[in-house]
């Protein structure tokens, strides 16, 4: 039979284990944390009781992924929940620019830009069952769909400072720019705009949902089912090289897939992968990081902008000019005095997280690569700017700086939790310039986040991992 070893059970390693699984390969998953899952854990961090996610927590890419979506998850206990409004970035004003499934709440919301911002993501949200096939995989490829690439194309290659220009009020252009720091880093590069248009048009067409009972429950269902196919995972084995995943079975697996960083894969592989792989893989670069807080609270975030306090995610940054600002700050290593920061209101669509009236909070500010201070007076500073308050209302808090996420998953590198900038040629040819992206030598195959389509829990990078090795074998 034919065999495969994955190092890594985040969402990647968990979708390559149960596609090669399905096709009758003989899978077990290697995984150096005591709980599989990656960036897909919850846990009870605070006070007893609070369910938080210990780093993703919104679904736009999951409920979308093509491949997680042809997996019956649901049997295994995966449930979507939808927050009333996926998205709201408020502004100082007292006004906010919201994201939500009903274009005419986003509209709304945004004034004078209101029918325009309608008219031009609707198209892309009414395209988007198309598009998502295209933007899931990598970018050099046939499309299957080329009007609608070449429609999202066009404005994704944009940056994102001069994408905003075409909105009059500020409640769009903060929007607009809001979501295109998912990227991290300098706005005003080329392709700084595609992440954010990518989720903006996710966001209208299929929500910002959260998982039932925490994102634990997707790893949670993704280990069910390939259990359920014969695979197995192995928790508490942290591989540091390939001789150790050779030596049990007295030969290599058929098929190996890391679901690491390239400076992992590098370290694991060394001189089992051509010299020119090994160039390409030291040359892969890493960008900003975020400094994590989690909060309980005693009742709600008293946000000034009352559409905010329905909202599941919420952009706290202020107008488009400073989150550009900020995020060109952490892109050159600098830590701004307003960082760009998000917070989870998971809890309203789920209330399972909290008990009776305390509440979790998710929240991270954008910072610096490895940067060693400590942003949280920063982060709560910014929250309380738009929710006066807030701060009397905090019962516990958790930190996880850079280091302590690096050291929480390996492949959050100096606390990059993209698993590589988003740099325009890091967007388009990821982790390396090579016909097929994943494939580093015979057998090995590298399937993590630093892959096409790149970060989010969609398992599309572990996907066409597994099926690049599938071609092969
Ligand atoms: C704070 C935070 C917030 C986020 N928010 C969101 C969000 O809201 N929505 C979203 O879609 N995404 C979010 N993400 C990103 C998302 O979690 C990742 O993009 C996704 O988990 C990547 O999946 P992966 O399988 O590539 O790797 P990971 O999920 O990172 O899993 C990699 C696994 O490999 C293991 N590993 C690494 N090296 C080794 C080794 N040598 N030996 C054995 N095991 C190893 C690690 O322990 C880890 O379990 C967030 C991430 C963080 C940290």
């Amino acid at each position: 039979m034919t065999d495969a070893v994955v190092i890594g059970s985040g969402p990647n390693g968990l979708a390559a284990a149960i596609r090669l699984a399905q096709a009758g390969v003989d899978v077990t998953v290697l995984e150096a944390a005591d709980r599989p899952g990656g960036g897909t854990r919850t846990s009870e961090l605070t006070l007893p009781g609070l369910l938080h996610d210990d780093c993703a927590a919104f679904h736009p890419t999951g409920v979308v992924s093509p491949y997680l979506a042809s997996l019956d998850l649901h049997e295994h206990g995966l449930t979507w929940d939808y927050p009333e409004i996926d998205l709201a970035h408020p502004l100082d004003d007292g006004r906010a620019g919201l994201i939500s499934r009903d274009m005419d709440v986003t509209a709304e919301s945004l004034g004078v830009d209101g029918r325009r911002w309608a008219r031009s993501l609707g198209a892309q949200a009414r395209n988007f069952d198309r598009l998502v096939g295209e933007v899931f995989q990598p970018i050099v490829h046939v499309p299957r769909h080329p009007v609608a690439l070449a429609r999202f194309g066009a404005q994704a290659a944009l940056p994102a400072t001069w994408a905003v220009r075409r909105w009059r009020d500020e409640p769009a252009k903060a929007l607009a720019m809001g979501v295109a720091a998912h990227a991290f880093g300098r706005l005003d590069r080329p392709l700084s705009s595609s992440v954010g248009l990518m989720l903006t048009a996710a966001g209208h067409a299929a929500g910002w949902p959260v998982a039932h009972g925490g994102t634990g429950a997707i790893s949670t269902a993704l280990v069910r089912l390939l259990e359920s196919l014969g695979g197995a995972v192995r928790t508490g084995v942290e591989v540091t090289s390939l001789t150790q995943v050779e030596e049990p079975l007295g030969r290599r697996p058929d098929v190996v897939l890391l679901d690491t960083s390239p400076a992992a894969a590098l370290r694991i592989l060394g001189e089992r992968i051509s010299a020119r792989v090994r160039r390409q893989l030291g040359r892969y670069r890493y960008g900003p990081a975020v400094h994590k807080v989690d909060f309980a609270i005693e009742g709600d975030i008293p946000w000034t902008a009352a559409a905010t306090r329905r909202a599941g995610t919420v952009h706290v940054g202020g107008a488009a000019a400073e989150i550009a600002a900020a995020e060109a700050a952490t892109g050159r290593g600098e830590m701004p005095d307003r960082p760009f920061v998000l917070v989870g209101q998971q809890y309203l669509a789920d209330p399972s997280r909290s008990r009776g009236t305390v509440n979790p909070i998710w929240a991270y500010a954008h910072v610096p690569h490895g940067y060693t201070g400590d942003a949280t007076a920063a982060l709560v500073d910014q929250i309380e700017r738009f929710a006066p308050g807030f701060r009397d209302r905090i019962l516990a808090t958790v930190v996880r700086g850079p280091a302590a996420l690096e050291s929480y998953n390996a492949n959050y590198v100096g606390g990059d939790i993209n698993v590589g900038a988003n740099t325009a040629r890091q967007v388009v040819l990821r982790p390396r310039i090579a016909v097929d992206p994943y494939r580093l030598g015979d057998g090995l195959y590298l399937c993590s986040a630093a892959t096409p389509p790149g970060p989010g829990v969609h398992g599309m990078g572990g996907f066409h991992a597994a099926e690049s090795a599938l071609r092969r074998l």
